[in-house]
Parts: C-alpha cells; sequence; structure tokens
C-alpha cells in the first residue's frame, strides 16, 4: 500500500456500475507511482442514478478528473462543459478532465487504439480499414480513425439496434470529415470478403472471441485473410481470440486488445498528468508480456 499520500495528492475517479473488477486503478496507480506524481486513482460504484450527484461531486471536491464507463458513457455528456471531437460526433465520453472547475468530455478508446496500430509501424492514415462490430469500442474507433484521416471505413455488423447508430454517425463523419464510412449487413459475406481485402487492417470490435463466445470468430474461412492484412482484436481475454489464431496461420500480422487498453490509458495520463506513460514498464507488472 502506499504511504506516502499527503494532503497534496489530488484525486482522479472511475465512475461505473459495476466496477469492482476493473483493472484500471490497479493500472493507473502503478504508473503514478512509477512516474512519481501526486495522483490517486481509486474506482466508484456510479450507476446512472447517482451521476449527476458525482459529477457535482468532482467539482465540489475538486477532482483532477475521472474515467467513465459503463453504463454512463453517453449520459455523462450532457453534464460536461466541454467535448473534444470525438465525444461529440460518437455521444460518448469515457474520460473527464478537471480544469479550475471546467470539465472537458474526451474519449480515450478510439485514441488508444489508434496509437497502438502507429506504435506498431502500422501505417492507416489515407488508406482504408474494416472493422466488425458498431458498440462503443467500434464506435470510438471509427470515429477517431476518421477524424486521424484514415480514407475509407468499411463497418460489418449484425442488423441490430447498433448498426441503426452506427450509420447515423457514419453520415455524420461522412458530412464533416475527409474519410468515407459505409456500413454493411455481416451476413453479407461476399461484401465481406471483398471489403476486407481491399483493407490494410482487419479489427474485431465485438465481443465474438470472449466468454461467452470464446472459441468462436465472425470470420471462418481463412481465405478472406491474406499474409498483407493486419488483423487486431479488442478482446484481451483470452490474449490470443480464435479470429487471432486464424490470422496468425494465414501469416497475418496480429494484435490483441492489451495494446489498445494500455494506451487508452496512457491517453488518459497525458490528460490528467501531462506525463507519458511507462508503457513497458506496466506491461511488465501487469504481467501482460504473459
Ligand atoms: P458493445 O456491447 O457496445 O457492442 C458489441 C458489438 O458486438 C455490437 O456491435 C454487437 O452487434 C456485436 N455483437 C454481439 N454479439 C454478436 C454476435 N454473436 N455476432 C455478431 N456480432 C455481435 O460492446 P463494446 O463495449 O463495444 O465492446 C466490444 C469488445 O471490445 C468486447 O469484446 C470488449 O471486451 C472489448 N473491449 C476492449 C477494450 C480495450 O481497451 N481493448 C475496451 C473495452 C472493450
Amino acid at each position: 500500500m502506499r504511504n506516502n499520500i499527503d494532503g497534496h495528492f489530488l484525486l482522479i475517479g472511475l465512475m461505473a456500475y459495476p466496477i469492482r473488477h476493473s483493472l484500471s486503478p490497479q493500472m493507473q496507480n502503478t504508473i503514478y507511482s512509477k512516474l512519481k506524481v501526486p495522483y490517486v486513482y481509486l474506482a466508484f460504484e456510479v450507476d446512472k442514478k447517482k451521476l449527476p450527484d458525482a459529477i457535482k461531486g468532482i467539482r465540489a471536491l475538486g477532482l483532477r478528473g475521472s474515467a467513465v464507463s459503463m453504463p454512463n458513457k453517453q449520459l455523462v455528456c450532457q453534464y460536461l462543459d466541454k467535448l473534444t471531437p470525438a465525444v461529440e460526433m460518437s455521444g460518448a465520453c469515457n474520460t473527464i478532465s478537471n480544469d479550475n472547475g471546467v470539465l472537458t468530455g474526451y474519449n480515450t478508446d478510439g485514441m488508444g487504439y489508434m496509437r497502438m496500430l502507429k506504435e506498431a509501424n502500422i501505417d492507416v492514415i489515407g488508406k482504408k480499414i474494416t472493422i466488425l462490430g458498431a458498440g462503443g469500442v467500434a464506435t470510438a474507433i471509427v470515429v477517431q480513425a476518421a477524424l486521424d484521416g484514415v480514407k475509407e471505413i468499411t463497418v460489418f455488423n449484425q442488423k441490430d439496434e447498433c448498426y441503426t447508430k452506427i450509420e447515423a454517425i457514419a453520415k455524420k463523419l461522412n458530412q464533416n470529415t475527409q474519410c468515407y464510412v459505409r456500413v454493411i449487413d455481416l451476413a453479407d459475406k461476399d461484401k465481406l470478403r471483398k471489403e476486407i481485402s481491399d483493407s490494410v487492417v482487419l479489427c474485431n470490435a465485438t465481443g465474438v472471441g470472449m466468454k461467452p463466445l470464446e472459441g468462436k470468430s465472425l470470420i471462418t474461412d481463412p481465405t478472406m485473410l491474406t499474409p498483407d492484412l493486419v488483423v487486431t482484436d479488442c478482446i484481451y481475454s483470452p490474449r490470443k481470440t480464435k479470429l487471432l489464431e486464424i490470422a496468425e496461420q494465414q501469416g497475418c500480422k496480429i494484435l490483441n486488445g492489451i495494446g489498445m487498453m494500455l494506451w487508452q490509458g496512457a491517453a488518459q495520463i497525458k490528460i490528467w498528468t501531462g506525463e507519458d506513460a511507462p508503457i513497458e514498464y506496466v506491461r511488465e507488472q501487469m504481467g501482460f508480456n504473459d
């Protein structure tokens, strides 16, 4: 336990419900200790009902900021003073910064994904990518990729409520960015093959591949994946999903969700403390290299 916390330390929260299982407090506090910066990160069980008071608490107690997770990512936007373009576009915020009483909402999930690609020397700017999924994580990635300069994004999803939501976001992105985003039914396997073959990166942003769908993959025909394709999966448990296994066998470069998680946390640390997170140290300390 840390015994050096004095009256100058500032609190950073995590507001979500349920939240006790989260790895973020351990990850964030490990980094603050290593960086020797005066912050403490604690998880708070905050559901939709408690959220308005929790935000008032950030202001009243002078928290440096807070992470925000389900079920609050959308709802929280209305209580903040400023939103970044990515939050405006996606309608979802996972990070609040309190700068002298002004609360700004960021979304670092998409930033984390894009940074993970950059760190792996995968250049997607001006190119095309294909994304499986249209939920919270997929939306954050699509929006950040479009804002960062990816030229074309094809989203495949089943025809559920996520499909309708991302269609509306695609329309906004097509009107307001240089990127062209199209949304296609996942059931159309011919189009899936075609879009993947034109892409430099394929990203799984669905839960297919983790419990209770562990061992399953949305791509079942290995010939859809050629060695020049980079295949990424947002899932980090298991470390190697069925999709990544198939992709590796096909000779593709593969990346799991650990990098995205680490880099989205690093983006939060930059926002709250101004410091660069020691990513390799965290990987080691958290056992992510195992
Ligand atoms: P979500 O519930 O918002 O979206 C789930 C998406 O999966 C939807 O598009 C849905 O249509 C699709 N889907 C669900 N079941 C399906 C099925 N059987 N067949 C086809 N599509 C299906 O979830 P989310 O918050 O966007 O999370 C998506 C994934 O990202 C999860 O696996 C989660 O573990 C992972 N994740 C990773 C990180 C990270 O930092 N690496 C962070 C958060 C979430």
